[in-house]
């Protein structure tokens, strides 16, 4: 490790391109997704550049367009936190130079699709982005339309389904434009030898990690069910590796009270929409258990 890292990093860019059946040349690595999200507001945004979201959504897309001095635009998702014709057209009017588009979406884990990706990549002219962190548990992947859109991006993780968010190792899939545009605005040696060894081993290790991914699945199914049992409380349909539900009590109360029971889940308070809901991360069948148990223990109490 007296040595530099590879800078093109390209062990870890042919694990890639082989999982996902692309050219390296059509891969950029980052030192987790985030980076890739920042570099792209730095390729593609700018002063006087517009970059559009659609909240409630991940909310780093908004901050690294800030930084880059992006004009912010906003258009909501509807009521079923899916992006329609209606949202396609209100985006388009906007011309944004950049939009990022996370499916499955996080918060919500509601998917769009490929389908809707593509809707989406043909109405805008700017880039669109679409992050999909928590794609290895859903059904789908928007890498098969890239060579259909010229102005797709794909941003993924490993520090979701491979459970490697301490080795901060994130990369982009794209054509090689974009990639060139990326890697432009990137230091020499942004991610170190360890990260790209681990990630490059992991990445040929996919068998293990089916079944890993298969099993949270189950469980997720399970997490649901119980959830759905329980009156008042209603989940939103997902497809990622967390769940989000509404009660009829307020989210802050709950979420504290779940704390008191050593059961940690996510409340949004500073989203209105979600006033009423909490995110609870599907974990091991005993820690489901647990935060089922409790929550109808807290739910009991009001
Ligand atoms: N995208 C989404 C939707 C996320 O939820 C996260 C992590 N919370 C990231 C990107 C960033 O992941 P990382 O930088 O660890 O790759």
């Amino acid at each position: 490790m007296n040595r530099y890292p590879d800078p093109s990093g390209s062990e870890l860019k042919s694990a890639i391109a082989e999982l996902h059946g692309v050219g390296v040349e059509n891969v950029a690595l980052g030192n987790g997704s985030n980076e890739i999200i920042r570099h792209l507001t730095l390729a593609y945004g700018g002063e006087g550049r517009a970059a559009l979201m659609f909240p409630p959504s991940y909310q780093v897309y908004s901050v690294a367009a800030k930084v880059a001095g992006c004009d912010i635009i906003e258009v909501l998702r509807d009521e079923t936190f899916s992006i329609g014709p209606a949202e396609i057209d209100r985006a388009k009017a906007h011309e944004p130079d950049i939009a990022f588009v996370c499916d499955p979406n996080n918060p919500t884990g509601t998917a769009l699709g490929s389908i809707v990706v593509g809707q989406i990549a043909d109405q805008l002219e700017g880039l669109v982005v679409v992050d999909e962190a928590y794609a290895e548990f859903s059904e789908g992947s928007s890498v098969g339309i890239l060579s259909e859109h010229s102005n797709l991006a794909i941003v993924r993780t490993l520090s979701k389904a491979y459970g490697l968010a301490g080795l901060r190792v994130g990369y982009l899939i794209s054509s090689t434009e974009i990639v060139r545009a990326v890697e432009s605005v990137q230091l020499p040696y942004h991610l170190n030898m360890v990260s790209m060894a681990a990630s490059t081993a992991a990445l040929k290790s996919q068998s293990e990690y089916a079944e890993i991914i298969g099993n949270l699945i189950d469980e997720r199914s399970r997490v649901i069910e119980s959830l759905d049992k329980i009156s008042g409380i209603s989940t939103i349909p997902t497809q990622s590796n967390f769940v989000m539900f509404r009660m009829n009590q307020d989210a802050g109360d709950v979420y504290r009270e779940l704390l008191k029971h050593e059961v940690l889940v996510r409340p949004y308070p500073d989203e209105p929409l979600f006033s009423k809901c909490l995110r609870v991360t599907v974990g091991t069948p005993p820690e489901n258990k647990a935060f089922i148990g409790a929550l109808e223990k807290v739910l009991a109490a009001f």
